[in-house]
């Protein structure tokens, strides 16, 4: 069987709401096998990823949005990065003596910042409280208590796949009595919320819409490619060591004998500086300052 790495944009003819269905395999299992994550790991990672994707489809930017999740819990650190044409890349760090299966046991307290970081123009910031029993509910609620369009998701993933289901009422256009919007906003949700997560997790997007909405006129666009892609590069590793200073630097490659590596942690692969390697970053780093000024 072929893996699915795709979004699919639907459109309610007779309503102003809009769909987007996400299914992730390939993708999904490369950002796992980069890390022997356990279980829960698995699947919240997947749910961000599925998210990410989902909230990109609903941004018109250029550039990267960055889902980053912090917590005081087992789960330290949830990081996923897509970008405007679908590439991404993830990674959880863990505490693996103390896990647990629920969001509140595996990320207490937690917050989930989500960042535009477009190529031009501002960055903008949100701030999610993980304070739902999962993370679409704390999307959900994120989105209910905002000045954005009404917006619902449906995360699913365990270790193998990740599915999402996003659900945005649109400005008013086909339907302009404010109660009837509200009405047919509503009874789509409970419509969406009559799936499994069994179902969404197993069943193709045409399965899925004809299961859930086959009373509704609906539109299904192509759908779009998603694919793993790590943006990690032998320049932005010697960054990381300009940004040491060169003291430091070369004290820390006598500390390495003569040899520092810099691993991504998103992909695994390892950059080696030596000192000849370094000098010249360094010099270049000079070089370049001095020409800015
Ligand atoms: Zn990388």
């Amino acid at each position: 069987m072929a893996f699915q790495d795709t979004t699919q944009r639907f459109l309610f003819e007779n309503a102003d709401v809009r769909g987007e269905l996400v299914a992730l395999e390939s993708s999904y299992r490369e950002v796992l096998a980069k890390h022997d994550y356990p279980e829960p790991v698995r699947e919240l990672l997947g749910e961000l990823l599925a998210a990410a994707v989902l909230l990109s489809t609903t941004i018109k930017f250029d550039g990267l949005l960055i889902l980053q999740a912090s917590s005081t819990g087992p789960v330290s650190t949830l990081m996923v990065e897509c970008t405007s044409d679908q590439a991404v890349r993830g990674i959880a760090r863990y505490d693996a003596s103390r896990m647990g299966t629920a969001l509140n046991e595996l990320m207490p307290d937690g917050i989930l910042a989500i960042t535009v970081d477009p190529q031009e123009g501002q960055r903008y910031q949100g701030i999610v409280a993980l304070d739902g029993a999962t993370l679409a509910d704390c999307l959900n609620g994120y989105f209910e208590n905002s000045e954005q369009l009404p917006t619902r998701f449906r995360l699913q993933a365990d270790g193998r796949a990740a599915r999402g289901l996003l659900l945005q009422a649109l400005p008013a256009d086909r339907q302009r009595d404010q109660e009837q919007r509200q009405a047919t906003w509503e009874h789509l949700n409970i419509l969406a919320d009559t799936l499994t997560g069994e179902e969404l997790q197993s069943l193709d997007n045409q399965t899925v819409l004809r299961r859930l909405y086959h009373e509704e006129d609906l539109r299904l666009f192509e759908p779009r490619q998603v694919r793993f892609e790590c943006s990690c590069s032998v320049e932005r590793s010697g960054n990381a060591l300009v940004s040491l200073g060169r003291e430091d630097a070369l004290v820390l490659l006598e500390e390495h004998n003569g040899e520092i590596e810099v691993d991504c942690q998103f992909c695994n692969t390892r950059y080696l500086f030596d000192r000849e390697r370094l000098v010249e970053l360094f010099d270049a780093a000079q070089e370049h300052a001095r020409s800015l000024h």
